[in-house]
C-alpha cells in the first residue's frame, strides 16, 4: 500500500532525509507513533522516529547539518540513537536493531539488524508500521504484522508472543493500558492474559517510567478505561494498593456503604470532562483513599469514615514519595484538595456561619474553583432528582462564599498589620509575642470579631497586647 505524502506538512523534511540517506547508501523509514497517528488522522504529533538500516547517529548528524550547520544533535551512543529539534518536533534517528533480553533486566543486548528485525522489537503491531522514504519506494507502507487491520478493529496486539514481549520489557504492560485508554482500543485477550501473568515483573521498571505512562492514561478522555484495566490485570494492586483497598461493599445490620473504588473511577471520569489539569485529576483519584483505613460501623449511626480527609492527605505524601511524583507544589496542591474535599458539602446547611465560609476561603485560597470542580465531580448519585438538588446546593454555597469574599477579602489573605508594624508599635525585638499577636489577628478576622482592616486590627492588637503585659511605646 502507498501512503500519499504529497500534502504532508513535513514533505520537504522527508525528501531531504530521503536524499541524504541515498547518498550514504542507507535505507530509511518513518516508524512508530507518527505513522500510527497519521493513519488514524490523530492530532499533530510532537515527535517523529526514523529508522535506518545502517548508522542512525551519522544519518542524524548529516541531516541536521544540511538543515542548519550549527544545529546541535543529542547523541545516545549506548542506544545507537541521535535526535534534534526541528520546527517544534523531536526528530529521532535509530539504526535498525535486533534485541534479546536477559531474565532480570530491561536492558537488552543489541545487534544491528534489518528493518523487519527492528519492527519485531516494537511493542504493538500499530506501533510497528513503517513508511519507506527510500527513493524507489517513497511512501510505501510496510506492515508485516497486520497493524492496519488492527487499527481498523481498534485492537492492541504484540508482534511477537505476548508473554515474551511483556516479560522482556514489563513497561509494555503499562503502555498497553495507556494506549487502550488514549486510543480507546481493546487489548487482545491473549495479551490481557499475559499481562495478568507477568504483572509482578512491573517491579523491575523504574517508577518514573511507569508514571510517564500512568499520567498519559490519566490525561485521556475517560481515565477509568485504563484504571479498570489496571485493576483487572493486577497492576493497580501492585502500584497503588491504596486504591484497590477501596473496593467492596460491606453490610452490617442491613446497612451497606457504597463501593468507594467504583465511585472513585466515576469521580475521575466526571472531573475529566471539566478539566485537563493533571493534578486536579489526581486529586479526584485520591480524594477518598483515607476511607479504607478509617471505615467503621457505629451502632445507631451506620458506616462512618471519620477524619478520612485528614488521614487521606497524609497518605498522599507517602504515595507521592513512593511513586516518585513531584514533591513540591503539586504534592501540596493534591494534599490540600483531598483535605478540603468534604468541606463545601458541610457548608450546605442554611445555618452555616460566615465564619465557616471565611475559613474555607482562607484554607482554599486561589484553589477554591478547583475545589468546587472536585466537589461537583464527587456527585455520583444515579437519582436525577438528588443530582439536581446537590448541584443547586453547591451553587448556593458558591454564592454565599462570593458574598463573604466581596465583603472581607479573605481569599488571598494578607494580614492587615505586619510583624514589623507590631514591633514598631510596642518597640519590640523579633520574638514569640509577634507570632502570637499575628495569629490572634487572623483568628479574629476569620471569626468575624473584627473586619479585615488596618485600623480595627491596630486597636485589636493594642487591646490583646495588654493581656501579655505589653504597652504601646509613646
Ligand atoms: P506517543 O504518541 O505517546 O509519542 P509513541 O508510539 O510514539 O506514542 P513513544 O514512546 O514515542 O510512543 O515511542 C516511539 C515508538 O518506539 C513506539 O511507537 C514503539 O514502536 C517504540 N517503543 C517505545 N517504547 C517501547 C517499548 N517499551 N517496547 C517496544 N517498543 C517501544
Ligand atoms: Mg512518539
Amino acid at each position: 500500500m502507498m501512503i500519499n505524502l504529497s500534502q504532508n506538512r513535513n514533505l520537504k523534511l522527508f525528501k531531504l532525509i530521503s536524499g541524504i540517506a541515498a547518498q550514504h547508501n542507507q535505507s530509511v523509514y518513518i516508524v512508530g507513533g507518527y505513522v500510527r497517528d497519521l493513519l488514524m488522522k490523530r492530532q499533530a504529533p510532537t515527535d517523529i522516529d526514523f529508522v535506518t538500516e545502517g548508522n542512525g547517529i551519522t544519518l542524524a548528524q548529516a541531516v541536521a547539518k544540511e538543515i542548519n550547520p550549527n544545529q546541535k544533535v543529542s547523541v545516545f551512543r549506548n542506544y545507537g540513537t541521535a535526535m534534534f529539534r526541528h520546527h517544534g518536533l523531536d526528530l529521532e534517528f535509530v539504526g535498525a536493531r535486533k534485541e534479546s533480553y536477559a531474565e532480570n533486566s530491561r536492558k537488552p543486548s543489541v545487534e544491528t539488524g534489518s528493518l523487519e528485525d527492528d519492527q519485531k522489537r516494537r511493542d504493538f503491531t500499530i506501533n510497528a508500521l513503517a513508511i519507506s522514504l527510500n527513493q524507489d519506494a517513497f511512501g510505501e507502507l510496510i506492515d508485516p504484522f497486520g497493524g492496519i487491520t488492527d487499527i481498523q478493529n481498534k485492537i492492541l496486539r504484540t508482534p511477537l508472543e505476548p508473554s515474551q514481549t511483556y516479560s522482556d520489557d514489563p513497561l509494555r504492560m503499562m503502555r498497553a493500558i495507556r494506549f487502550a485508554a488514549t486510543l480507546n482500543f481493546s487489548i487482545e485477550d491473549r495479551s490481557l492474559q499475559a499481562i495478568k501473568k507477568e504483572a509482578a515483573r512491573i517491579s523491575i521498571v523504574s517508577m518514573e517510567r511507569v508514571m510517564v505512562e500512568f499520567n498519559k492514561m490519566m490525561l485521556s478522555e475517560k481515565p477509568s478505561i485504563g484504571l479498570k484495566l489496571m485493576e483487572q490485570t493486577g497492576l493497580l494492586q501492585l502500584i497503588i494498593p491504596e486504591l484497590t483497598a477501596l473496593r467492596g461493599i460491606e453490610e452490617v445490620e442491613g446497612q451497606t456503604h457504597k463501593d468507594n473504588f467504583w465511585h472513585t473511577l466515576e469521580v475521575v471520569d466526571n472531573i475529566s470532562r471539566n478539566t485537563d489539569k493533571l493534578w486536579l485529576r489526581w486529586a479526584a483519584l485520591l480524594h477518598d483513599i483515607g476511607k479504607a483505613p478509617t471505615k467503621k460501623f457505629v451502632e445507631g449511626t451506620g458506616w462512618t469514615f471519620h477524619g478520612h480527609e485528614f488521614l487521606g492527605s497524609k497518605m498522599v505524601k507517602q504515595l507521592f514519595q513512593r511513586l516518585k511524583l513531584p514533591l513540591g507544589y503539586d504534592l501540596r496542591y493534591v494534599q490540600k484538595m483531598v483535605k478540603l474535599s468534604s468541606r463545601p458539602i458541610a457548608l450546605i446547611d442554611d445555618g452555616t456561619s460566615d465564619a465557616a465560609l471565611r475559613r474555607l476561603l482562607f484554607d482554599a485560597g486561589e484553589d477554591l474553583e478547583d475545589l468546587f470542580t472536585l466537589c461537583k465531580a464527587d456527585i455520583t448519585t444515579k437519582n436525577s432528582h438528588k443530582q439536581a438538588k446537590f448541584k443547586k446546593n453547591f451553587e448556593y454555597v458558591a454564592l454565599k462564599i462570593k458574598e463573604v469574599e466581596e465583603k472581607d477579602h479573605i481569599r488571598n489573605f494578607q494580614p492587615p498589620i505586619s510583624g514589623e508594624e507590631i514591633m514598631g508599635l510596642f518597640n519590640l525585638k523579633p520574638g514569640r509575642e509577634i507570632g502570637i499577636l499575628k495569629e490572634k489577628v487572623k483568628e479574629a478576622i476569620l471569626e468575624g470579631e473584627i473586619a479585615n482592616d488596618k485600623t480595627e486590627a491596630r486597636t485589636f492588637v493594642i487591646r490583646e497586647a495588654a493581656t501579655l503585659g505589653l504597652e504601646p511605646s509613646p
